[in-house]
């Protein structure tokens, strides 16, 4: 089953390729369909598909994509059987509750003040502290990296610095990536 995701594991590969891929482009293996968008993930097999994908998955866990604001949204409900979702923020859409899998590029009033995302700065409501699954996972993975190496240091603090700056890096640089 799988790894809940927690400050002191490693992130699971589903969960790693899910963060990384793309969902509603067209199906390659699928592209005169009429319904080719990828919108539903595999977990077993760790890849993104379209409806006329599914068949051979059918036994498999699989987890819907949806739109929200022309972003990759999970239900809450949904992620929350997979992950820990506590302090991502979240939005009501079609009665339901969704989470963003991914951080937005930033628009204006990017270093808000206030309530703010931990890893990319984004304002948020009180009381969350992350934008997206992918600013917590990434939060924690690299804070655990840093902790794992320098705990016998005795500069907890200082690398905790180094850690957001860190990850501010790899953000604009995944964002760069990306667009
Ligand atoms: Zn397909
Ligand atoms: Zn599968
Ligand atoms: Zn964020």
């Amino acid at each position: 089953m799988f790894t809940q995701f927690n400050s002191s594991s490693n992130i699971p590969h589903w969960l790693q390729v899910l963060l990384s891929e793309k969902f509603y482009n067209a199906c390659i293996i699928h592209e005169d369909a009429k319904k080719n968008e990828k919108n539903v993930y595999c977990l077993d097999c760790c890849i993104s598909l379209c409806p006329q994908c599914l068949f051979p998955h059918r036994s498999h866990r699989l987890l819907q994509i949806r739109r929200y604001v022309y972003n990759d949204v999970v239900r809450l409900d949904d992620a929350a059987k997979l992950i820990d979702c506590t302090s991502v923020q979240s939005y009501y859409t079609n009665s339901a509750k969704v989470v963003f899998l991914n951080q937005r590029p930033q628009t204006r009033n990017f270093r808000g003040s206030g309530n703010i995302c931990s890893t990319c700065y984004r304002n948020l409501q009180h009381p969350f502290h992350f934008c997206s699954l992918f600013c917590k996972v990434s939060f924690f993975f690299l804070l655990q990296i840093f902790i794992l190496f320098n705990f016998s240091s005795g500069f907890f603090l200082i690398h905790v610095l180094i850690t957001k700056f860190l990850i501010f890096f790899i953000l604009s640089a995944k964002s760069f990536h990306v667009a």
